[in-house]
């Protein structure tokens, strides 16, 4: 095993920290000031915001065909200049004429994959993910070069050399082995140089070199593997809000800035819809327990919040309150389920066949519900459902996630729940075999209410060790 080295420090910046020149300047200033601290930085950055985005509406526009190819060429087109300005306020001399030089060559060779696309009337996940990976790729070479501009030691490193996954695209499975041996042979030594390595998140490449990407909001996870990797110090998620907020801001602008969560509490949060943390991001960083902080690269002088193994002691029964949208509720109904040996084993069979995640089961003597992702592979699960039972399925539903830490030492918790949704129409309930939520699935429509009452419910007289009762939520954006 490697030993620790706690003066690393991976910093993610999302992408409203490097939307344009002023961001980025400001996330300079960040790694600047951890740096003067004797940290040795190690920056991993989205795109800028909105860029993914824009890539996936490309791609789709060019495979949507004909008059949609000019549309693909046009974003495209905004993209460029976006990057190209951006260069421009914070480059100058040879430094500016590198920069442009690699964010035409990219552009070329997005514009030529988008007519590949438009042409052969063809686009796999593998196309998308090359296609998606300008994004991360072009703003780690601007970005890197703005911070050498500023004075930092900066190098734009391509993530894809050490971020080695498998080869599901869309949502690749990274190697840890292979990225911490990719880590230490070719990112260690520009640390040990004393430079700052800039890489893309979000992107990797198969052992034989095709590019991957670990999903949507994945940067995060990039994050936690290369900290994982090298056994940092900390991990910092840089983002556009304090911190993990009692829920998301955006719902609720009173939301509080929670202090400190457990791993398993802001894993569960992550997963059941809190946008702040790639759910994945937890696992490298429990695995070597390095502490992940959430922070506001708008806001850099406040504490964010610190995720780690044992959680402070918490009053109030619940950190936060996530939600999640576009499930589908679908009902196995098989009357003779209770004679019917290996029935929920062949129900389950169906669900891993597709590799499609259940969300919530809900079982009764004759009836089993799930609640999943609203995906594509809806109608062929159902299809084969119903060759061992009656199948209905409902998706424009929501789960709604109460996360904390002692549920079950709080006395009619339950009861308080539902007395705060009451002119909800809950669908199915659960509190799991996890002690640390409870959940709900309602509709989609009923969401900003739900989480309102439960939030004013909960939240109005919190723990103040816990939270930050201070400073209400600062949501820019
Ligand atoms: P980034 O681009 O930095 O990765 P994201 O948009 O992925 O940022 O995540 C930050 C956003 O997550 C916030 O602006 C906020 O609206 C949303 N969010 C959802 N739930 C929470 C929560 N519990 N705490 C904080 N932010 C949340
Ligand atoms: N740019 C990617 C996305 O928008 C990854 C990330 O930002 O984390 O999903
Ligand atoms: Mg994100």
């Amino acid at each position: 095993m490697s030993t620790p080295r706690p003066e690393i420090v991976v910093m993610k910046f999302g992408g409203t920290s490097v939307e344009d020149a002023v961001a980025i300047k400001r996330t300079a200033g960040i790694v600047a000031g951890r740096h003067a601290k004797g940290l040795k930085p190690v920056v991993v950055v989205s795109a800028m915001s909105k860029v993914t985005d824009q890539l996936l509406a490309c791609s789709a526009a060019a495979y949507a065909g004909r008059g949609d190819k000019d549309v693909a060429f046009e974003i495209s087109a905004r993209l460029r200049s976006r990057h190209i300005e951006t260069a421009m306020q914070m480059t100058t001399g040879d430094r500016l004429e590198g920069v442009l030089a690699v964010i035409a060559e990219n552009f070329d060779g997005l514009d030529e994959l988008l007519s590949g696309i438009s042409a052969l009337g063809e686009l796999t996940l593998r196309t998308s993910d090359l296609v998606v990976s300008f994004g991360e790729r072009m703003s780690s070479v601007m970005v890197a070069a703005a911070f050498a501009e500023l004075g930092l030691d900066a190098v734009q490193f391509d993530a894809r050399q050490c971020i080695i996954t498998d080869n599901t695209h869309g949502k690749a499975a990274p190697n840890e082995q292979a990225i911490e041996a990719a880590l230490e042979k070719l990112v260690l030594p520009l640390i040990e140089a004393g430079k700052i390595p800039v890489m893309g998140g979000f992107i990797g490449s198969t052992p034989e070199g095709v590019t991957t990407t670990l999903g949507r909001g994945g940067s995060d996870y990039t994050a936690a593997l290369v900290g994982g990797g090298l056994h940092g110090g900390a991990i910092e998620i840089w983002t556009d809000v304090n911190g993990i907020m009692t829920t998301d801001p955006r719902i609720c602008s009173d939301a509080l800035r929670v202090k400190t969560v457990s791993f398993e509490e802001a894993a569960e949060l992550a997963y059941f819809g809190a946008k702040v943390l790639h759910p994945a991001t937890i696992l490298p960083a429990v695995q070597k327990n390095i502490p992940v902080w959430v922070l506001n690269s708008r806001n850099p002088t406040n504490e964010g919040t610190k995720i780690v193994a044992t959680p402070a002691v918490c009053r109030s029964p619940f950190k936060a309150i996530a939600a999640k949208k576009r499930l589908t509720i679908i009902d196995i109904v098989a009357s003779r389920m209770l004679l019917a040996h290996g029935f929920l084993k062949a129900v389950f069979d169906v669900f891993d066949k597709h590799k499609c995640a259940i969300d919530m089961v809900s079982t009764s003597e004759v009836s089993i519900s799930v609640t999943v992702d609203s995906n594509e592979a809806l109608p062929a699960i159902c299809a084969e459902l119903r060759q061992i039972a009656d199948v209905n399925y409902e998706g424009g539903k929501a789960l709604i996630c109460l996360v904390g830490n002692d549920i079950r030492g709080h006395a009619g918790i339950a009861a308080q729940v539902f007395t705060a949704v009451q002119h909800v129409n809950l669908r199915m309930i659960s509190q799991g075999a996890s002690e640390i939520n409870m959940s709900f699935m309602i509709d989609e429509e009923d969401v900003e209410e739900a989480v309102r009452s439960l939030h004013k419910r909960f939240f109005t007289a919190p723990d103040e060790n816990v939270f930050d009762v201070e400073a209400r939520a600062v949501t820019v954006g």
